[in-house]
């Protein structure tokens, strides 16, 4: 059988299997299938195995332009040169300025407003390293946007992948991200990787080493049907989500954004 008879075979099953969204809280019928994280945070034909989710027609087509955004920077921001493919990656820049301009990068930082951003960030530049060498941006409207919307669908998805459920209407999510180097926020990663107990790293099998390009640590507690995950994507970008139930509300000190689960997901 062909590959691609193989890809739609599988896609068959997957609806067949999961007849609801798992995104908009159950009760769209899923039609199609989403990566999640977005296939573009991986270069082609690299994404990992087992991140496919029923979808509905309307949650798939939304959220597309936002999963293009988001798979764009997670590339774009990773460190590890072994992640890079130059040429995906520049296929990729002039996709995204073809069809959504105002998403790219805006370098518009002065020399001070850099050094404060990299001592905001607690990084240093290399011996040699000048400021014009380093790529300090403006994250666009757009970017922001995408990344919420990553981790709205985010925790859907691990949510649907770890407790087999779909995550109820009445639920909300919170979360954030950000970049690896971030040593900023680098105690709230930590306290997650000490505090979740579950370790997942999906593979692909064609590929033999194939690495480490997404991974995540989650912890479900069935009682309160609570979870938490903190999930990293290549060497760039991590995403924490939260599942928030009816009646529960979040510690204000938190300060964190509060989501309805589904749509809109423009909001
Ligand atoms: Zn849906």
């Amino acid at each position: 059988m062909s590959e691609k008879r193989v890809r739609i075979r599988r896609r068959q099953r997957l609806i067949a299997e999961n007849p609801y969204c798992c995104l908009c809280g159950g009760g769209a019928a899923s039609t199609s299938e989403d990566h999640i994280p977005p296939r573009g945070c991986f270069p082609p034909g690299k994404h990992p195995e087992g991140i496919e989710f029923p979808a509905c027609d309307d949650c798939n087509q939304a959220t597309r332009p936002y999963d293009d955004i988001f798979g764009f920077y997670a590339m774009a921001l990773d460190f590890n040169p072994e992640n890079l493919e130059e040429s995906a990656f520049h296929k990729k820049i002039s996709g995204i300025s073809n069809n959504y301009p105002g998403a790219l990068p805006i370098f518009d930082c002065t020399a001070n407003q850099k050094r404060s951003a990299l001592k905001r960030m607690g990084m240093q530049r290399l011996p040699g390293q000048s400021l014009s060498d380093i790529g300090v941006f403006t994250p666009p409207a757009e970017l922001l946007m995408a990344a919420r919307i990553v981790i709205r669908k985010m925790t859907c998805a691990i949510y649907f992948r770890e407790t087999g459920k779909i995550l109820p209407r009445e639920y909300r999510i919170t979360g954030s991200w950000q970049q690896m180097q971030d040593t900023q926020r680098a105690p709230l990663v930590r306290y997650f990787n000490e505090l979740l107990p579950e370790y997942r790293q999906p593979m692909r099998g064609n590929i033999r080493n194939y690495g480490m390009r997404l991974c995540y640590k989650f912890g479900y507690l069935e009682s309160e049907n609570f979870l938490a995950f903190v999930a990293q994507i290549g060497d760039g970008i991590i995403v924490n989500g939260m599942t928030i139930a009816p009646n529960a509300s979040l510690p204000s000190p938190l300060k964190m954004p509060v989501w309805q689960v589904g749509a809109p997901w423009a909001d």
